[in-house]
């Protein structure tokens, strides 16, 4: 393999690896995840580790605009066994644009 592949794989490898750690540790990542703002309003997004046209990442904080306030915000994902029934519901109604 060439280097350059070489480094593609190992990033794509950690990024993967990555995905299954927060998993295991209760957070629904890399599809639909719910999010909590700043302003603790709850929605859905579409939250793929490494990877965002929409947002700025920074880690697990992430700069983008919720559709609860329709507000520029930070958001983080919201593990799911903190979520009520009502939570979840609440969150599933608002989806901001279905672009990663
Ligand atoms: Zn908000």
């Amino acid at each position: 393999m060439k280097p350059r592949a070489l480094v593609l794989t190992a990033v794509v490898a950690v990024l993967a690896l990555g995905t299954l750690v927060q998993r295991r540790r209760g957070y629904k990542l890399g599809g639909n995840t719910i999010v909590r703002c700043r302003a603790g309003h709850l929605f859905t997004t579409i939250w793929i580790p490494g990877g965002s046209l929409k947002a700025v990442r920074l880690g697990m904080v992430r700069w983008q605009r919720c559709p609860v306030g329709k507000h520029w915000t930070l958001v983080t994902p919201v593990r799911e066994d903190e979520l009520t029934d009502v939570d979840r519901q609440l969150a599933e109604q608002y989806h901001d644009v279905r672009i990663p």
